[in-house]
Protein backbone atom coordinates (compact mmCIF):
# COMPACT_ATOMS: atom_id res chain seq x y z
CA UNK A 1 0.00 0.00 0.00
CA UNK A 2 1.57 3.08 -1.07
CA UNK A 3 2.81 5.31 2.30
CA UNK A 4 0.10 8.08 1.34
CA UNK A 5 -3.04 6.27 1.96
CA UNK A 6 -1.33 4.20 4.80
CA UNK A 7 -1.32 7.51 6.47
CA UNK A 8 -3.81 9.19 5.98
CA UNK A 9 -5.60 5.81 7.24
CA UNK A 10 -3.51 5.99 10.60
CA UNK A 11 -5.09 9.65 10.57
CA UNK A 12 -8.75 9.00 9.87
CA UNK A 13 -8.83 6.02 12.60
CA UNK A 14 -6.64 7.96 15.30
CA UNK A 15 -8.97 10.88 14.75
CA UNK A 16 -12.33 8.34 15.38
CA UNK A 17 -10.47 7.31 18.15
CA UNK A 18 -9.99 10.52 19.76
CA UNK A 19 -13.75 11.36 18.36
CA UNK A 20 -14.96 8.56 20.30
CA UNK A 21 -13.41 9.94 23.46
CA UNK A 22 -16.07 11.20 25.69
CA UNK A 23 -15.76 15.13 25.86
CA UNK A 24 -16.10 16.25 29.35
CA UNK A 25 -16.50 20.08 28.08
CA UNK A 26 -13.84 21.35 31.24
CA UNK A 27 -13.41 24.68 31.67
CA UNK A 28 -11.09 25.85 34.50
CA UNK A 29 -12.19 28.30 37.35
CA UNK A 30 -9.72 30.65 38.87
CA UNK A 31 -10.14 30.77 42.29
CA UNK A 32 -6.70 33.01 43.39
CA UNK A 33 -4.01 34.62 41.12
CA UNK A 34 -2.27 30.79 40.83
CA UNK A 35 -4.92 28.14 41.60
CA UNK A 36 -7.56 26.54 38.83
CA UNK A 37 -9.67 24.66 39.65
CA UNK A 38 -12.36 22.12 37.40
CA UNK A 39 -15.50 21.72 39.54
CA UNK A 40 -17.26 18.80 38.70
CA UNK A 41 -21.60 18.33 39.24
CA UNK A 42 -22.82 17.33 42.50
CA UNK A 43 -23.91 14.06 41.41
CA UNK A 44 -23.26 10.10 41.46
CA UNK A 45 -20.87 8.73 38.54
CA UNK A 46 -22.90 8.41 35.53
CA UNK A 47 -22.58 6.99 31.49
CA UNK A 48 -23.80 10.80 31.42
CA UNK A 49 -21.23 13.07 32.96
CA UNK A 50 -18.77 10.62 32.73
CA UNK A 51 -17.38 10.64 36.23
CA UNK A 52 -17.07 14.34 36.10
CA UNK A 53 -18.78 14.46 39.87
CA UNK A 54 -15.36 15.58 41.86
CA UNK A 55 -13.14 18.35 41.94
CA UNK A 56 -9.50 19.03 40.48
CA UNK A 57 -7.33 21.95 40.70
CA UNK A 58 -3.75 22.86 39.21
CA UNK A 59 -1.52 25.57 41.27
CA UNK A 60 0.76 27.28 38.99
CA UNK A 61 4.41 28.10 40.41
CA UNK A 62 7.21 29.12 38.41
CA UNK A 63 8.78 25.40 37.64
CA UNK A 64 5.36 23.85 36.96
CA UNK A 65 1.85 23.22 38.09
CA UNK A 66 0.84 20.77 41.40
CA UNK A 67 -2.45 19.46 40.40
CA UNK A 68 -4.63 17.66 43.57
CA UNK A 69 -6.98 15.01 42.41
CA UNK A 70 -6.30 13.99 38.97
CA UNK A 71 -10.21 13.35 38.44
CA UNK A 72 -12.51 10.23 37.15
CA UNK A 73 -10.58 8.42 33.75
CA UNK A 74 -7.38 9.43 31.91
CA UNK A 75 -9.45 11.34 29.23
CA UNK A 76 -10.49 13.70 31.62
CA UNK A 77 -7.08 14.03 32.83
CA UNK A 78 -5.95 14.82 29.72
CA UNK A 79 -8.76 17.51 28.62
CA UNK A 80 -7.74 19.17 31.74
CA UNK A 81 -4.35 19.74 30.98
CA UNK A 82 -4.79 20.62 27.71
CA UNK A 83 -6.96 23.64 28.97
CA UNK A 84 -4.41 24.26 31.42
CA UNK A 85 -1.82 24.48 28.59
CA UNK A 86 -4.04 27.12 27.05
CA UNK A 87 -3.37 29.39 29.78
CA UNK A 88 0.26 28.54 30.70
CA UNK A 89 2.57 25.94 28.81
CA UNK A 90 3.90 24.51 32.34
CA UNK A 91 4.53 20.62 33.25
CA UNK A 92 2.60 19.00 35.27
CA UNK A 93 5.51 17.92 38.11
CA UNK A 94 2.92 16.42 40.84
CA UNK A 95 -0.27 14.64 41.31
CA UNK A 96 -1.41 14.68 44.91
CA UNK A 97 -3.78 12.50 45.43
CA UNK A 98 -6.47 13.18 48.96
CA UNK A 99 -7.85 9.72 49.25
CA UNK A 100 -8.28 6.13 47.55
CA UNK A 101 -11.91 7.17 46.09
CA UNK A 102 -11.55 6.63 42.19
CA UNK A 103 -13.30 9.24 41.00
CA UNK A 104 -10.34 11.36 42.73
CA UNK A 105 -7.27 9.86 41.02
CA UNK A 106 -8.03 7.78 38.48
CA UNK A 107 -6.88 10.70 35.86
CA UNK A 108 -3.30 9.21 37.27
CA UNK A 109 -1.81 7.46 34.58
CA UNK A 110 -2.07 10.22 32.31
CA UNK A 111 -0.26 12.33 34.54
CA UNK A 112 2.75 9.68 35.28
CA UNK A 113 2.95 9.08 30.96
CA UNK A 114 3.81 13.24 31.48
CA UNK A 115 6.32 12.60 34.08
CA UNK A 116 4.73 13.96 37.09
CA UNK A 117 5.56 12.25 40.51
CA UNK A 118 1.93 10.85 42.14
CA UNK A 119 1.57 11.25 45.69
CA UNK A 120 -0.83 10.06 47.87
CA UNK A 121 -1.97 7.90 50.89
CA UNK A 122 -0.40 4.83 52.39
CA UNK A 123 -3.54 2.50 51.89
CA UNK A 124 -3.76 3.92 47.87
CA UNK A 125 -0.72 0.55 47.56
CA UNK A 126 -2.30 -1.21 50.29
CA UNK A 127 -5.94 -1.33 48.40
CA UNK A 128 -6.58 -0.11 45.14
CA UNK A 129 -3.69 -1.64 42.91
CA UNK A 130 -4.36 -4.91 43.46
CA UNK A 131 -7.78 -4.53 42.44
CA UNK A 132 -8.89 -5.74 38.79
CA UNK A 133 -11.80 -3.34 38.69
CA UNK A 134 -12.75 -0.05 39.74
CA UNK A 135 -16.32 1.42 40.72
CA UNK A 136 -15.97 3.82 37.58
CA UNK A 137 -14.66 1.10 35.58
CA UNK A 138 -17.94 -0.64 36.37
CA UNK A 139 -20.38 2.01 36.14
CA UNK A 140 -18.87 3.93 33.08
CA UNK A 141 -18.61 0.64 31.29
CA UNK A 142 -15.22 -0.18 28.63
CA UNK A 143 -15.81 2.58 25.66
CA UNK A 144 -16.21 5.46 28.49
CA UNK A 145 -13.33 3.80 30.91
CA UNK A 146 -10.94 4.43 27.82
CA UNK A 147 -7.36 4.30 28.18
CA UNK A 148 -7.64 4.69 32.17
CA UNK A 149 -5.34 2.28 34.02
CA UNK A 150 -4.36 1.71 37.52
CA UNK A 151 -0.88 3.23 38.37
CA UNK A 152 1.51 2.72 41.70
CA UNK A 153 2.43 6.06 43.35
CA UNK A 154 5.92 7.51 43.40
CA UNK A 155 5.72 8.49 46.84
CA UNK A 156 3.27 7.60 49.98
CA UNK A 157 2.71 9.90 52.61
CA UNK A 158 2.02 8.47 56.03
CA UNK A 159 1.41 11.50 58.41
CA UNK A 160 3.14 14.63 56.69
CA UNK A 161 5.35 15.76 53.57
CA UNK A 162 6.46 18.80 52.94
CA UNK A 163 7.00 19.48 49.57
CA UNK A 164 7.90 22.93 47.40
CA UNK A 165 8.21 23.84 43.63
CA UNK A 166 8.83 26.83 41.88
CA UNK A 167 9.36 29.02 45.48
CA UNK A 168 5.36 27.55 46.40
CA UNK A 169 5.83 25.34 49.03
CA UNK A 170 2.86 22.75 50.38
CA UNK A 171 2.44 21.00 52.94
CA UNK A 172 0.31 17.58 52.90
CA UNK A 173 -0.64 15.80 56.28
CA UNK A 174 -2.96 13.31 57.15
CA UNK A 175 -5.14 14.84 59.70
CA UNK A 176 -7.29 11.58 61.31
CA UNK A 177 -6.53 8.07 60.50
CA UNK A 178 -9.93 7.50 59.81
CA UNK A 179 -12.58 10.03 58.99
CA UNK A 180 -13.98 10.08 55.35
CA UNK A 181 -11.65 7.00 54.31
CA UNK A 182 -8.09 5.74 55.60
CA UNK A 183 -5.32 7.88 55.26
CA UNK A 184 -7.39 10.88 54.11
CA UNK A 185 -4.48 13.62 52.61
CA UNK A 186 -4.96 17.57 53.22
CA UNK A 187 -2.79 19.63 51.88
CA UNK A 188 -2.24 23.32 52.93
CA UNK A 189 -0.26 26.43 51.30
CA UNK A 190 0.47 28.67 54.30
CA UNK A 191 1.86 31.58 52.42
CA UNK A 192 -1.47 32.18 51.05
CA UNK A 193 -4.11 30.39 53.07
CA UNK A 194 -5.46 28.09 50.88
CA UNK A 195 -6.45 24.57 52.29
CA UNK A 196 -7.24 21.39 49.96
CA UNK A 197 -9.23 19.07 52.27
CA UNK A 198 -10.30 16.16 49.60
CA UNK A 199 -13.78 14.57 50.66
CA UNK A 200 -13.05 15.61 54.87
CA UNK A 201 -15.34 18.10 53.64
CA UNK A 202 -18.68 18.04 51.04
CA UNK A 203 -20.64 21.61 49.65
CA UNK A 204 -23.87 21.41 48.18
CA UNK A 205 -24.58 17.56 48.37
CA UNK A 206 -24.21 15.02 51.23
CA UNK A 207 -21.38 13.16 51.75
CA UNK A 208 -21.25 9.29 52.51
CA UNK A 209 -20.05 7.75 55.75
CA UNK A 210 -19.71 4.22 54.21
CA UNK A 211 -15.82 3.93 54.28
CA UNK A 212 -15.05 6.32 56.86
CA UNK A 213 -15.98 7.33 60.36
CA UNK A 214 -18.37 10.01 61.67
CA UNK A 215 -16.56 10.82 64.61
CA UNK A 216 -13.19 11.27 62.60
CA UNK A 217 -14.90 13.11 60.49
CA UNK A 218 -15.90 15.88 62.91
CA UNK A 219 -12.26 15.67 64.60
CA UNK A 220 -10.91 16.53 61.08
CA UNK A 221 -13.25 19.10 60.74
CA UNK A 222 -11.76 21.03 64.50
CA UNK A 223 -8.16 20.32 62.72
CA UNK A 224 -9.36 22.07 59.23
CA UNK A 225 -10.83 24.70 61.31
CA UNK A 226 -7.27 25.47 62.83
CA UNK A 227 -5.86 26.13 59.84
CA UNK A 228 -8.22 29.34 59.78
CA UNK A 229 -7.70 28.93 56.06
CA UNK A 230 -8.97 31.62 53.45
CA UNK A 231 -9.61 29.43 50.84
CA UNK A 232 -11.07 25.62 51.51
CA UNK A 233 -11.36 23.32 48.50
CA UNK A 234 -13.09 20.50 49.19
CA UNK A 235 -13.58 17.74 47.19
CA UNK A 236 -17.30 18.51 45.90
CA UNK A 237 -18.74 21.27 45.79
CA UNK A 238 -18.62 24.81 44.40
CA UNK A 239 -18.12 26.97 48.07
CA UNK A 240 -14.38 27.81 48.15
CA UNK A 241 -14.39 30.76 50.97
CA UNK A 242 -13.32 30.49 54.63
CA UNK A 243 -16.91 29.11 55.68
CA UNK A 244 -16.86 26.23 53.58
CA UNK A 245 -17.14 23.82 56.23
CA UNK A 246 -19.96 25.07 58.13
CA UNK A 247 -22.56 23.10 56.09
CA UNK A 248 -20.81 19.89 56.23
CA UNK A 249 -19.93 20.54 60.10
CA UNK A 250 -23.86 21.26 60.90
CA UNK A 251 -24.66 18.20 58.82
CA UNK A 252 -22.39 15.82 60.78
CA UNK A 253 -22.82 17.05 63.82
CA UNK A 254 -26.66 17.23 63.75
CA UNK A 255 -26.66 13.38 62.64
CA UNK A 256 -24.34 12.10 66.05
CA UNK A 257 -26.72 14.55 68.35
CA UNK A 258 -29.62 13.16 66.81
CA UNK A 259 -29.13 9.13 66.64
CA UNK A 260 -27.22 9.73 69.97
CA UNK A 261 -30.77 11.30 71.24
CA UNK A 262 -32.89 8.58 69.83
CA UNK A 263 -30.24 5.72 71.12
CA UNK A 264 -31.14 6.89 74.50
CA UNK A 265 -34.88 7.02 73.83
CA UNK A 266 -34.39 3.19 73.03
CA UNK A 267 -34.89 3.65 68.89
CA UNK A 268 -33.63 0.84 67.38
CA UNK A 269 -32.28 0.74 64.23
CA UNK A 270 -35.08 -0.69 62.15
CA UNK A 271 -36.77 2.78 63.03
CA UNK A 272 -33.71 5.25 63.26
CA UNK A 273 -34.38 6.59 59.63
CA UNK A 274 -37.77 7.49 60.39
CA UNK A 275 -36.53 9.84 62.99
CA UNK A 276 -33.72 11.08 62.47
CA UNK A 277 -34.81 12.67 58.83
CA UNK A 278 -33.09 16.08 59.24
CA UNK A 279 -35.58 17.84 56.89
CA UNK A 280 -33.42 21.05 57.17
CA UNK A 281 -30.68 19.16 54.83
CA UNK A 282 -33.29 18.09 52.39
CA UNK A 283 -32.80 20.63 49.65
CA UNK A 284 -28.56 19.53 49.91
CA UNK A 285 -28.00 17.44 45.88
CA UNK A 286 -28.47 13.13 47.01
CA UNK A 287 -29.96 13.52 50.20
CA UNK A 288 -32.65 11.11 48.78
CA UNK A 289 -29.72 8.92 47.85
CA UNK A 290 -27.20 8.52 50.75
CA UNK A 291 -29.20 10.33 53.92
CA UNK A 292 -30.81 7.15 55.12
CA UNK A 293 -27.43 5.07 54.71
CA UNK A 294 -25.58 7.58 56.61
CA UNK A 295 -27.75 7.53 59.60
CA UNK A 296 -27.44 3.82 59.55
CA UNK A 297 -23.74 4.18 59.07
CA UNK A 298 -23.82 6.57 62.00
CA UNK A 299 -26.04 4.37 64.66
CA UNK A 300 -23.69 1.68 64.23
CA UNK A 301 -20.68 3.73 65.28
CA UNK A 302 -22.46 5.75 67.87
CA UNK A 303 -23.63 2.14 69.14
CA UNK A 304 -20.35 0.97 69.77
CA UNK A 305 -18.95 4.18 71.70
CA UNK A 306 -21.70 3.79 73.76
CA UNK A 307 -21.42 0.03 74.94
CA UNK A 308 -17.65 0.85 75.43
ZN1 LIG B 1 -14.49 10.31 48.60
Amino acid sequence: MPLKILSSLFFVSTSLLFSLEFDYHLKPKKVTENLYCFFGSLENISKRNGGNMVNSCYVQTKEGFVVIDSGPTFAYASQSYEAMQKIKKLPVKYVINTHIHDDHWLGNSFYKDKGAKLIGPKNYEEEIVPKMQTRMERILGKALFGQTKIVPLDKVVEQNLSLALGGTKFEIRQVEPIAHTKGDLIVYMASQKILFVGDLVFNGRITSLRDGSLLGSLKALEKIDSYDAKVIITGHGYQTDANSTHEFKAYLSGIKREVLKAQESDIGMEKITKVVTMPHFKTLKLYDVLHNRNVLDAYGELELIDDE
